[in-house]
């Protein structure tokens, strides 16, 4: 899958409408987690460092629906944003309007304009095509060029993601460039061998995943609450772990389709088990498959860690998606963390994505030992699964 970039724009004297995920959060009006801004800016620099650039940042901020909401405003956004590209940026009065045209226009080469939350208007996120199609193209009329680099958000087909891009030539910025690079390989062809870990919670948010890595990946490890239905199929007693009743054939089905295609799958050989699903309950052993009547599954135990850690030994690739076990309560934390410790450690392309995976790789301070640690949770499952992103589709060369 191969991108137009900004590298193969030309830039002169443009005025560059950009799309960013400046979705960040806010307490008391005040930005407290500047991670996504700071992710933004070797694309926005770059782009002003061309000769005679100006640019139109435009971001979604929560969910404010497609009304004008003061709490969402991305004025303490603009501020903090300022702060770290090191020059002024000029809060936009709103989205649309006859006085955003005229402070669009009025832009200088060099100078930036923060337009007001895109989804404070209903055109953003409308399934309406013609509503839509008139919000896209009053963004588009305030750029020359349209740069994407909004990845978690390229997984819907909104106006600033999606719709501008029918109106004006669009590249992606680095961030997208990025995502791709080191994911689109994955599902390719990847440097062989390739382990894909996936755990998380439930089978069903999981199986299309798992089908799709399971056309490239050597070895899949499934963890996580998901194991449990499969552990299930194959005849283990699993107490009172989280079992999907609905999804034994899926879970069959897929247990079948990977042996037949030569996949070895590795499942939790011992766990860590609880009466109750409870951040204080008393965390039991359980060697072996098999885990007692009154017990649920809530972490992979230190054997199925080490058969995780052999299987990384010779990867070349590993991608990991869903924790293995409940890390948010620290007695069941540590197969996550030790197999996020493996994943720091091994020479091989490693990549995580997710939501509560990249929260538990930050958590255990791991993530800059990580290859690529994706900035999407919905978006970059999307991409895993192998489904085509409306927001990067539009960015194809
Ligand atoms: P991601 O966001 O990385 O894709 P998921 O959302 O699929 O991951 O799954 C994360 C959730 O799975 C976590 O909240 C975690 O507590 C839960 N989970 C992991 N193992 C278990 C388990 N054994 N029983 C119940 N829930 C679990
Ligand atoms: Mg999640």
């Amino acid at each position: 899958m191969e991108l137009r970039t900004i590298r193969d724009a030309d830039l002169k004297n443009k005025k560059v409408l950009i799309r960013v995920d400046f979705n960040v959060p806010l307490k008391d009006g005040v930005v407290t987690d500047d991670t996504r801004i700071k992710a933004a800016l070797p694309t926005i620099k770059y782009i002003l460092e061309q000769e005679g650039t100006s640019l139109v940042v435009m971001s979604h901020l929560g969910r404010p629906k497609g009304e004008k909401k003061p709490e969402f405003s991305l004025q303490p956004v603009c501020k903090k944003f300022s702060e770290l590209l090191g020059r002024p940026v000029k809060m936009a009065s709103d989205v649309i309007g006859n006085e955003v045209a005229e402070e669009v226009k009025n832009l200088k080469a060099g100078e930036v304009l923060l337009l007001e939350n895109v989804r404070f208007y209903p055109g953003d996120e409308s399934k309406d095509a013609a509503v839509k199609e008139e919000y896209s193209k009053t963004l588009a009329s305030y750029g020359d060029v349209y740069v994407n680099d909004a990845f978690g958000t390229a997984h819907r087909a909104h106006a600033s993601t999606e719709g501008v891009a029918h109106f004006l030539p669009s590249y992606a910025g680095f961030l997208i460039e990025k995502e791709v690079k080191f994911m689109a390989p994955l599902l390719e062809n990847p440097e062989k061998p390739f382990v894909a870990i996936i755990g998380g919670a439930k089978v069903s948010s999981k199986i299309t995943v798992l089908k799709s890595l399971a056309r490239t990946c050597d070895t899949i490890v499934i963890g996580g609450g998901m194991a449990y239905t499969f552990l299930r199929v194959l005849g283990h007693s699993v107490g009172k772990s989280l079992v999907e009743e609905d999804f034994l054939d899926t879970a069959r089905e897929f247990l079948d389709a990977a042996k037949s295609a030569g996949v070895k799958v590795i499942l939790p050989v011992d766990h860590v088990a609880a009466e109750a699903f409870d951040e204080n309950a008393k965390p039991v052993y359980v060697d072996g498959y098999d885990i007692p009547e009154n017990l649920m599954g809530m972490d992979i135990g230190a054997k199925t860690v080490a058969l995780v850690v052999d299987a990384l030994k010779s990867a070349k690739t590993v991608v990991w998606n869903g924790p293995m076990g409940v890390f948010e309560f620290a007695s069941f934390a540590k197969g996550t963390e030790e197999v996020a410790k493996a994943l720091s450690e091994s020479d091989a392309i490693t990549v995580v994505g997710g939501g509560d995976s990249v929260a538990a790789i930050n958590k255990f301070g791991l993530a800059s030992k990580i290859s690529h640690v994706s900035t999407g949770g919905g978006a970059s499952l999307e991409f895993l699964e192998g489904k085509t992103l409306p927001g990067i589709a539009v960015l194809v060369k």
